[in-house]
């Protein structure tokens, strides 16, 4: 049904105008406004799952680019040749300690803890209003009753006259664990656990007897989500923020997580419960991704790296971009045509990497020097004194050249080029690895080969001197989430894939930008818990 008001009628509409109006003028435009109220309710409650708007374009974080045959795996001769073995052999050596042991406690733990959950579950599900009284998912608790709020409309809407608790009937309501930050000045284990009814029901206008029926807010329903963003949750948004921190930041198993709430905070919270605020936190910050994959796009350089990611038996790749202020995690495939789509058409900037092919597409690109000086160092260590040390000494030597003009043009005045004041060694060295990538010994040859394949790339920061040598930023800050992996072997589903990246995308980037994030973790939660919008991401505290 089409709208009966259109943009023009609203314009000219003012309150001057509505002013003018007589009584059934009035009473005309006030149902016509109601009609459209209708139908607008209607239409937020569609989605291209139930009606038959078209879906929405392929999102930046689909599982695009899967490899052809053969591309998966491909390292390039210049990748880093022990990442991906040494990795993988991790990852299982993780998974047999696992099985073996509290892997057998933890399912049980969870079947238990699914049946105690589900009977929330159920509770939560039924109508607001058919269920007079508490609901019972909180018995597990030790806490005292800390407070009760009763959820009271602010004014009439009809009549703009004030509401009182004296016409609150209570038709429903839930119990609600969170904490609260305490001691905020320091010196104080600074929380304090908190127990609170909310109560919901119907108010009655005492001016005009309208009848007002509040219930908890909620998020409608977000494809492919299936955990619910509503305010009718046993867990308040701080306590989620707090569970969050210890999984991702503290790298907390779930058991582990229980057991700290319980011990120091009398909390009992079953680990379904737990993995399941974990996901709610996801879903309520996948609106910040869209601002979060902008600023990559629009960075003068981003630092990209890489590393193996189970999810359930498929093996993906956690991919870390990082700017001065930004930092992206995404899992999927690792492939061009993944990593364009992050990027986006309009990415300008200069991309620090390693030397893994897939970049090599990218012009303006920069290459990280200390897997070449690494490599240059085994080289020159090297017993074969032929081929491997000579070479190796040649590309240490000569890098150190470089590395101390690139230090001095940093200090000095800006607009020498370097790269014109060492072109005659540029020309021999080009020369030296022209011949050395014919060498009988492999890892000379490959590195020799690897200076002229990305030539240009390694090469880069010579005319620009202010630009980073390495690729640090971008492996410092996976590495918190490697060890992460290996302590929970990665993710098992798609969703749970889909939050991780999310929320540590969210975390490192708060980090980044000198902001605690879990306040704002709390409040992005309680606003999308309210159907409300994420307020957006702090600016850095720095700047
Ligand atoms: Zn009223």
């Amino acid at each position: 049904m089409p709208l009966k008001l259109s943009i023009p009628d609203l314009e000219q509409l003012t309150p001057e105008r509505v002013r003018e109006l007589d009584c059934a003028q009035k009473e005309q435009l006030l149902n016509n406004i109601l009609d459209d109220l209708r139908e607008l309710h209607d239409r937020l409650n569609r989605t291209p799952w139930n009606s038959s708007c078209p879906p929405s374009s392929q999102p930046v974080w689909g599982r695009v680019g899967k490899p052809k045959e053969g591309e998966e795996g491909e390292k390039g001769e210049d990748k880093e040749e022990n990442k991906t073995s040494a990795e993988s052999g991790e990852v299982s050596e993780t998974s047999n300690e696992k099985s073996g042991g509290e892997s057998g406690s933890e399912a049980k733990e969870q079947s238990e803890d699914e049946s105690g959950f589900s009977r929330a579950e159920e509770e939560k599900d039924k109508k607001p209003g058919r269920q007079p009284g508490m609901v019972g998912h909180s018995r597990n608790q030790n806490l005292p009753m800390t407070g009760e709020v009763k959820h009271i409309p602010g004014e009439c809407v009809v009549c703009r006259a004030t509401q009182s608790e004296e016409n609150f009937v209570a038709e429903t309501g839930h119990l609600t664990v969170d904490v609260e930050r305490v001691g905020e000045s320091g010196g104080v284990l600074g929380l304090q656990a908190t127990h609170v009814k909310h109560l919901y029901g119907k108010t009655t206008c005492p001016a005009c007897g309208h009848v007002h029926r509040t219930e908890p807010g909620r998020t409608s329903k977000e494809e492919p989500w299936e955990v619910e963003l509503t305010e009718w949750r046993l867990v308040g948004p701080m306590l989620v923020s707090l569970i969050v921190f210890l999984h991702f930041r503290m790298r907390l198993s779930y058991r582990r997580i229980q057991e700290f709430l319980d011990i120091w905070l009398g909390l009992y919270l079953s680990t379904s419960t737990l993995s399941q605020c974990v996901h709610e936190a996801g879903r309520a910050v996948e609106p910040l991704e869209e601002e979060l994959v902008e600023d990559i796009q629009k960075a003068a350089l981003v630092h990209i790296d890489e590393t193996g990611w189970p999810e359930g038996k498929e093996v993906l790749w956690l991919w870390c971009f990082i700017t001065v202020t930004t930092c992206l995690y995404m899992i999927g495939y690792r492939s061009r045509e993944f990593l364009e789509n992050v990027l986006g058409e309009m990415f300008l900037g200069w991309m620090m990497s390693d030397g893994y092919r897939t970049y090599r597409f990218y012009p303006q690109r920069l290459r990280c020097w200390a897997h070449l000086l690494r490599k240059a160092r085994g080289l020159a260590q090297s017993s074969n004194s032929a081929e491997a040390k000579p070479f190796g000494k040649a590309v240490l030597t000569f890098l150190a050249d470089l590395m101390a003009a690139i230090y001095a043009a940093r200090e000095g005045p800006p607009g020498e080029n370097l790269k014109e004041r060492f072109a005659d060694r540029l020309a021999d060295f080009k020369v030296l690895c022209e011949r050395y990538s014919q060498a009988d010994h492999e890892k000379t040859r490959l590195l020799a080969r690897e200076f002229l394949n990305d030539w240009d790339a390694i090469w880069a920061v010579l005319e620009n001197p202010d630009l980073p040598l390495t690729n640090n930023t971008a492996e410092q800050a996976l590495r918190h989430w490697v060890i992460a992996r290996l302590l929970s072997q990665g993710t098992r589903t798609p969703q749970g894939t889909r939050v991780f990246g999310l929320l540590a995308s969210v975390i490192d980037t708060c980090r980044l930008r000198n902001i605690n994030p879990w306040p704002y973790l709390a409040e992005v939660l309680a606003n999308r818990r309210q159907g409300k919008e994420a307020p957006p991401l702090p600016v850095s505290a720095l700047s």
